[in-house]
């Protein structure tokens, strides 16, 4: 062979080597670089990974979440119609009377124009107009003019406060606890409270419209509950639901085009977060990802929820851990209709008497055939039961008792 054809040759296999090692450079990077895509808690994989924060993955709105079909359940009680039309009610967080469990209430918003509760028979025992509260969180034990109090916070669409409340637990009924008017310079959205079982400190979680979720510290002022803002996360897109994780200091959020996460819920755990799950291929998710909600167990276990808005069911996944996916179940028809286009969610895992000795979880319905939207309440039990591999009904575990270790 000629020196004239030799180098030529060997240039090529020089060029070929060169791009080998390029392709596998970048594939080295793709799977476990800073580029990246970001790698799911659940599907495609089991192995759990920290993404860059303000990343994301985009859903597909077309697509049928993974995890079969949903098991059917019915809603043993419907409350009452909110007042106002349309898209109104949004979000409801379970109240657990101190004494008297059967007499526990559901605090529910209706986002055109005020806050709402019903009792355990769906019945409304007060509304309160003059406020446009768009998601609604509570905490026990709250530490107020010598007292130990029920703090309720919303966040209100129509001035962007978080507002405040106590529980009085004779009457049932909400009182005004704001020592100002707790503005948030920010368009709010979802919100979720946080009590540290580490420090004690009480947070609010406020989202907006935007990509940032802000957290505030609730602290006593003159008798009443003042506020200040303690972190500002980049989420990357409009994130509406959340909920904390007193026990094990985790915060779930999600990010309703794009699929659930969970990063550190106290003031200090900076930007780093988990995916737990996607509305993108292989997901169990449907874009809107909207409520999510905690089924506490004794001994820290239990499940975290998730409100698939756009397949009108509800995931689950395990507490803690790495919040493996177990299975999903929606609101069938019944002798109450079914619920479709959830947003908000809440979940007890307590013993609330009656039809909910077992527990209860409670539903946005989109669309109620009786009128207005309204909050369907099902029986924990029957969704346990439902299950394919039964879900855990432990009705030991107390809201009310204080948490910290
Ligand atoms: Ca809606
Ligand atoms: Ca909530
Ligand atoms: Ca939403
Ligand atoms: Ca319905
Ligand atoms: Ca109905």
């Amino acid at each position: 062979m000629s020196e004239a054809g030799e180098f030529p040759a060997r240039r090529r296999l020089l060029a070929l080597a060169v791009i080998a090692v390029a392709l596998a450079v970048l594939g080295a990077l793709r799977l476990w670089g800073p580029y990246a895509p970001n790698r799911l808690v659940n599907p495609p994989t089991q192995a759990g990974a920290t993404a860059e924060p303000g990343s994301s993955v985009a859903g597909d709105p077309t697509a049928a979440p993974a995890g079969g079909a949903a098991v059917p359940v019915t809603a043993q009680v419907e409350t009452v119609a909110v007042p106002h039309r349309g898209d109104a009610a949004d979000d409801a967080a379970v109240w657990v009377h101190p004494t008297d469990p059967s007499r526990s209430t559901v605090i529910a918003t209706d986002k055109q124009g005020g806050l709402a509760v019903y009792d355990l028979a769906g019945r409304q025992l007060s509304y309160h107009d003059g406020t446009k509260p768009n998601n609604v969180d509570l905490r026990y034990n709250f530490p107020l003019a010598g007292q130990r109090v029920a703090v309720v916070a919303t966040s209100d669409g129509g001035d962007d406060t978080i507002r405040i409340y106590t529980v009085d637990p004779t009457t049932r009924d909400l009182r005004d606890a704001a020592a100002r008017r707790i503005a948030t310079g920010t368009r709010v959205y979802g919100l979720c409270m946080y009590r540290s079982a580490r420090t004690g400190a009480y947070s609010v979680f406020v989202s907006d419209k935007g990509e940032t979720l802000q957290q505030w510290e609730l602290f006593e002022r003159g008798g009443r509950v003042d506020a200040r803002k303690v972190r500002t996360l980049t989420l990357g897109s409009k994130s509406e639901g959340c909920v904390a994780d007193d026990e094990l200091g985790d915060l779930y959020v999600a990010q309703e085009d794009v699929g659930l996460w969970r990063y550190g819920a106290e003031p200090t755990a900076g930007e780093a977060r988990t995916q737990i799950d996607t509305t993108g291929r292989g997901g169990h998710l449907a874009q809107d990802v909207e409520g999510v909600a905690l089924y506490h167990t004794s001994g820290s276990a239990g499940y975290l929820i998730a409100s698939s808005q756009g397949s009108s069911d509800y995931a689950v996944y395990e507490r803690g851990g790495q919040n493996r996916y177990l299975t999903r179940f929606s609101i069938a028809p019944g002798a109450i209709d079914a619920v479709t286009g959830t947003d908000g969610i809440d979940v007890t895992s307590f013993n609330l008497g009656g039809a909910f000795a077992e527990g209860m979880f409670v539903a946005q319905d989109d669309r109620n055939d009786s009128g207005n939207q309204n909050f369907k309440l099902v029986p924990w039990g029957a969704i346990a039961r439902s299950s394919p591999s039964p879900l855990v009904i432990d009705t030991r575990w107390d809201p009310r008792a204080p948490t910290i270790r």
